[in-house]
This record gives structure tokens, sequence and C-alpha cells, in this order.
């Protein structure tokens, strides 16, 4: 833990006010006003865990300026939101949707998805000189997603389900950014990151592979 704190993406504190006012800032899902901040419970171990493998990916590349993100779990979050709690990000997701994106296209799905939401957070603190070409917000969060995946090395078929599960749970909020946007964008970053833009190709190739 203390590790993860020095590299100062997350801090996986539970003690924010619960009546703190908290802005939507990015939802993957519909029924955004569902969302009860009461219910906000501790995130489960294993999405702990692949919380640090984004971490270990996307650190890196927002020293010194990392945001400090909260993850909570929730029943009633919006598949997996986003929030600005009078300043301090958050991340909420909904247990069942993870669970259903982890049983359809396993853990590269998650990460992405996470990796999503997690890079608005450091769009607002650490912009990144490598993804200024990309001119939307919500395409800038996705080079964040492919970063992750390509920082984790996620290729072949797991890399095709990651994708996958991000075209099938884009963000809610429009403008929208239409499928072959968000593709060079996760490539982008894929391979800022370290991944090969030759892998991503044939995985962001639902014919070919
Ligand atoms: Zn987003």
């Amino acid at each position: 833990m203390g590790g993860l704190m020095r590299r100062g993406l997350l801090v996986l504190a539970f003690l924010l006010p619960l009546a703190a006012q908290a802005q939507v800032l990015c939802a993957l899902g519909p029924g955004v006003s569902a969302y009860d901040v009461s219910k906000d419970e501790h995130l489960s171990r294993d999405t702990l865990e692949l919380a640090h493998r984004v971490n270990a990916a996307l650190a890196a590349r927002c020293r010194p300026n990392c945001p400090e993100i909260a993850i909570f779990r929730n029943t009633t979050a919006a598949n997996l939101m986003l929030l600005d709690a009078s300043g301090q990000a958050k991340v909420v997701y909904s247990p069942k949707f993870f669970t259903t994106v982890y049983n359809a296209w396993g853990d590269g799905a998650i990460i992405a998805l996470l990796a999503h939401v997690m890079g608005h957070a450091i769009n607002a603190n650490a912009p990144a000189a490598w993804m200024k070409s990309l001119p939307a917000e919500e395409l800038r969060a996705d080079a964040w997603a492919g970063c992750a995946l390509g920082g984790n090395a996620v290729g072949g078929r797991d890399l095709g389900e990651a994708l996958t599960a991000l075209k099938k749970y884009p963000p809610q909020a429009p403008p929208q950014a239409s499928w072959g946007q968000r593709l060079p964008a996760l490539r982008l970053g894929y391979t800022q990151c370290g991944g090969d833009g030759g892998k991503f190709d044939w995985a962001g190739n639902p014919g070919r592979r």
C-alpha cells in the first residue's frame, strides 16, 4: 500500500464525506441519477488488484502530477463512473457490471474500462503532450485506456476482448465519439506505453482474428 501511495495515482481512501457534492465526469452506463453515494462500499480485492495493474502502467506517465483517485463499489453505480467529489476524483463501479464484463471478456477488459475513467482524472491533472493531437476529452481518456493495455502487455485475444468491451460500453455523455475515432486513440496509447502496433492492429480488426 505504501508503494502504491508513493506512485501517486491511486489513493484508496474510504473516508470521503458522504454528503460531498459530486459531479459525474464520465459514465459507461445509463442511470446516472440513480447513483446513491450512501451505498459506497469498499472495493473488492479482485478489483483492487486490477486497479494496481492500471496504476502500474499509468502512474509512470503522469508523475509528478498524478491525481489521487478513490475507488468504490456501489450497486447503484451506472456501470462505471468517474465523479468529482468536491475536488476529489472518485471512481465507482457496479459489482454486477464488473462481474458481467469479467465473465465475458476477462481481466484486460476491466483494466481498459477502469483506465478510461481514471484517464479523465489524469487529463485534468497531468495532460500528456503525446496525446495533444486528440481532439476530444473522451478520446484522451481512451488513449489512457490503450496505455494501460500496452503497459500491461495485454495482447492477442485478450486485447481483442478488451477492445470489444470498450466498444460495447461507450461513454454516455454527448458528443459521443465513433468507434472509428476511438480505435486510433486507443492505438496511440497502446503503442506509446510499450505495446506493439502490429499486435494492436490484429486485435482491433475482428474480421482477422
Ligand atoms: Zn469517458
